[in-house]
């Protein structure tokens, strides 16, 4: 069976507060899907991480991501489709960091892109790996 937990990362129970905010992730998810990317089923876990400052991790290859429930329910929403957004590239394709990019810099960018230029610069991920 397929691990759903991660190291440092507690899973959150799902009760109706956890469900909203995983629901949150998933709208970023389906966003893709409507822009017509083919992308897997993607397990997605809310919780938090002894370290505060991450946000979200994801297992390479395996289509399972963990996001925090601090970068859901603190972020504005063009924050957390860049933080989704990364943590799918490592789930889905197993990219790693790219330096400088808005999306796949290992550091928090201080760019934060909007909608259309997060799913043009998903694209460009996504053509190459597909
Ligand atoms: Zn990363």
């Amino acid at each position: 069976m397929r691990k759903k937990t991660t190291k440092n990362f507690t899973n959150f129970k799902m009760n109706n507060e956890v469900y909203k905010l995983r629901r949150k992730v998933m709208d970023f998810i389906y966003e893709l899907k409507n822009e017509g990317f083919k992308l897997p089923r993607i397990d997605v876990r809310i919780g938090t991480d002894k370290d505060c400052t991450i946000l979200g991790k994801a297992r390479l290859k395996d289509n399972i991501i963990w996001i925090t429930k601090k970068c859901v329910s603190d972020s504005n929403s063009n924050f957390i489709r860049t933080t989704v957004y990364h943590e799918l590239l490592h789930a889905i394709y197993g990219c790693n960091h790219v330096k400088g990019c808005p999306i796949m810099s290992a550091e928090v960018s201080d760019v934060v892109v909007n909608k259309s230029k997060s799913i043009e610069i998903f694209r460009k991920y996504y053509n190459k790996y597909n």
